[in-house]
């Protein structure tokens, strides 16, 4: 049974870095974590993956205002949102999203009249490689108990 959203930042070299665990059908990346990732890793940040529910491989509306968010932030650098979901009808069991947005340039903004804020157009591509870290959270998300730092069961 699925139990939880598994949430990972993920580093440019393809590593998990963080791990975040959320709940049944949430999961959320702190502002203040998410900075201190930044200023731990500087400009390391790839990707915020997390998990959802079986054959849910779309982004919430929650998940799009993020994405636009940190997009913004980061910019010129990219940073993207991959969605990982459970699903049998694909060769290796799940379906692999990945998310980002681009922003107008500031030269095309200035040359379109500057009219309004710069513009922002979300883009995804599906990933057919089986990455180890993709497996690894969708199998935390069907776990009922973890094993918190401090040695506590997390239920
Ligand atoms: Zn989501």
């Amino acid at each position: 049974m699925f139990t939880r959203e598994i949430g990972c930042v993920i580093s440019t070299d393809n590593w998990p870095l963080y791990t975040i665990y959320g709940e049944s059908s949430i999961v959320y990346f702190p502002d203040e974590f998410i900075w201190d990732v930044h200023i731990n890793h500087p400009c390391e940040i790839m990707t915020l993956a997390h998990t959802h529910p079986p054959y849910c491989i779309s982004i919430s509306n929650e998940d799009y205002t993020t994405l636009k968010a940190w997009s913004y932030a980061f910019s010129p650098k990219h940073i993207s949102m991959d969605v990982i979901s459970e699903n049998k009808d694909t060769e290796k069991g799940y379906s692999h999203r990945r998310h980002w947005f681009t922003l107008q340039t500031l030269e095309q903004w200035i040359s379109a009249g500057k009219k309004g804020e710069r513009t922002m157009e979300l883009h995804y591509i599906d990933i057919d490689e089986k990455l180890f870290w993709a497996v690894h959270m969708l199998n935390m998300s069907y776990t009922h108990s973890f094993i918190s730092e401090k040695g506590m069961v997390l239920k």
